[in-house]
């Protein structure tokens, strides 16, 4: 672990940036909240889900040991609806839609989480802790079903800064006449067998009757049950701050009597111009859409170029700017490997490893330091940006290895995956055989020969014998050639008038 620099997270309950202290030294428990698999997953999704696998990753590159728990709520009112819609079952609903979400998290570069509990293998803890809450006077029975009572936590609001008095006031008129509050919220809900058809629904028994679970109380019997009753990060989209979270942490605290979670972390919301997206992003609205007009690094790129609290606004131009930068940069990485003299082989065995922070300390300080502090991954990409520029200037073959090694190390942490700059090594490579090199107003019959003999002077000075590089420099001007040196090592030569030659 680098001590060197403690990591610091923006903690949305104290809403300050906190220095990050675990509940057990090198370990972490962090849970997310995962999708409701009813439908493919949206732009929200996709911004959700890879801050927090960057977060994932920061937290190992730290050298924390991380159990991340992200998990699927596979019962709802929505998968329910979506089966009887297209006259399925609930179950076959979540498997179609959990395997979509794995197809799309596999091909946004996310790393697996460690555990992924799902909500209808959970309850009965969620039972248990309902008749804790009920036996501890927090929750009570009605003919609908169990509700939890806000007013019994004299700290409900707490997360979100919303006084329970403010709640009452602003509610509006509640068609259950037996909630004691219009700010409590449902436990478990009892369904009834179909009056017309008598068919039972989907549900589970219960000592409250047959129904199904609230959404709230599943989160936190997965983390009760996984994680235990208190965990380091809880993080989320900031759309489920209110009332999900704060809900979470009164069931979580009241059932247990226990701190529920140290850290809250929220990323921001993702504004989209609909109708303008549509015309100019051929109208995807999913991620499925948008990864068959964008590679999964582009969204990535463009997602970390905006602070993970901040809102993101995508727009084609913004989306289409990252894509021309982003593929510039494989560009680079590829010549930087001609440089290096390393070939692929090399590079998916690099890729391979996780991050070194001791090692990138040692590289690339910056970059460890702006990661550090609450992520910034706009920063991290800029410095990010600096190694690169520095791998374009690198005519040295040692050097660019090194520095490529660093941005192996940084794409790791970012979550960005680097095998597609093999196929701008593929251009290098023809290139390397003489195309790259440009060489203007020389005969065809003496074409062959200069690129020859520009690219012997490149290895040349790539080898450091500057004796036989300055050598072939003098005979190519002694014939009439005007050189001029490329970054990447690469010349253009250029005959003074082509007239003179015809
Ligand atoms: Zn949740």
């Amino acid at each position: 672990m680098s001590s060197t620099h403690p990591l610091h997270f923006y903690n949305s309950q104290s809403r300050q940036v906190e220095a990050f202290q675990p509940l057990e030294a090198g370990k972490v428990k962090l849970y997310v909240c995962g999708p409701t698999v009813y439908n493919d997953a949206h732009l929200g999704h996709a911004r959700c889900y890879i801050t927090w696998d960057v977060l994932f990753r920061t937290l190992q590159f730290f050298g924390y040991e991380v159990t991340y728990a992200r998990n699927l709520t596979d019962v709802d009112d929505k998968i329910i609806q979506r089966a009887s819609e297209t006259g399925t079952t609930p179950e076959a609903i979540a498997t179609t839609y959990t395997q979509r979400f794995h197809e799309d998290l596999a091909r946004l570069n996310t790393l697996s989480p460690t555990i992924e509990p799902k909500a209808t293998e959970h309850i009965d803890a969620m039972h248990g802790m309902i008749a804790t809450l009920i036996e501890k006077d927090h929750a009570y029975v009605t003919d609908d079903g169990v509700y939890f009572h806000t007013p019994s936590m004299p700290t409900y609001g707490k997360l979100a800064r919303k006084p329970i008095d403010a709640l009452q006031a602003g509610a509006r008129v509640d068609v259950n006449t037996q909630k004691r509050h219009s700010a409590d919220f449902a436990l478990w809900k009892r369904v009834e067998d179909s009056a017309e058809t008598g068919e039972t629904p989907y549900g589970w028994d219960s000592p409250w009757g047959f129904g199904r679970p609230g959404w709230h109380i599943e989160c936190s019997a997965m983390i009760f049950k996984n994680l235990g009753h208190q965990i380091d990060i809880h993080a989320g989209g900031a759309d489920l701050m209110f009332p999900h979270h704060e809900n979470e942490i009164a069931q979580s605290e009241c059932c247990s009597g226990h701190p529920f979670v140290n850290t809250w972390m929220h990323n921001g919301f993702v504004n989209v111009d609909g109708e303008k997206m549509s015309k100019s992003l051929h109208n995807f609205s999913t991620v499925r859409d948008l990864l068959e007009h964008y590679d999964a690094n582009t969204l990535r790129y463009f997602m970390l170029g905006h602070h993970y609290r901040m809102p993101v606004d995508f727009t084609p131009n913004a989306l289409n700017g990252a894509k021309t930068r982003w593929h510039k940069l494989l560009q680079q990485f590829a010549k930087g490997m001609q440089v290096a003299q390393l070939n692929e082989a090399w590079l998916k065995e690099a890729v391979r490893h996780k991050a070194d922070c001791a090692v990138l300390h040692e590289q690339h300080p910056d970059f460890v330091a702006v990661m550090a502090q609450d992520m910034n991954t706009p920063r991290a990409l800029a410095e990010w940006g600096k190694t690169f520029k520095d791998l374009k200037q690198s005519q040295d073959a040692d050097k660019a290895k090194a520095l490529l090694n660093t941005l192996v190390q940084e794409a790791w942490v970012l979550g960005f995956d680097l095998l597609p700059a093999l196929a701008y090594l593929d251009e290098a490579k023809s290139l390397n055989e003489g195309d790259f090199h440009v060489v203007d107003g020389v005969a065809p019959t003496e074409k062959a020969h200069v690129l020859e003999q520009l690219e012997a002077r490149r290895h040349a000075k790539l080898a450091k014998d500057f004796a036989t590089s300055d050598a072939i420099r003098k005979t190519l001007e002694a014939q009439g050639l005007h050189l001029v040196d490329r970054a990447g090592g690469w010349t253009t030569a250029t005959a003074p008038s082509t007239a003179d030659l015809s």
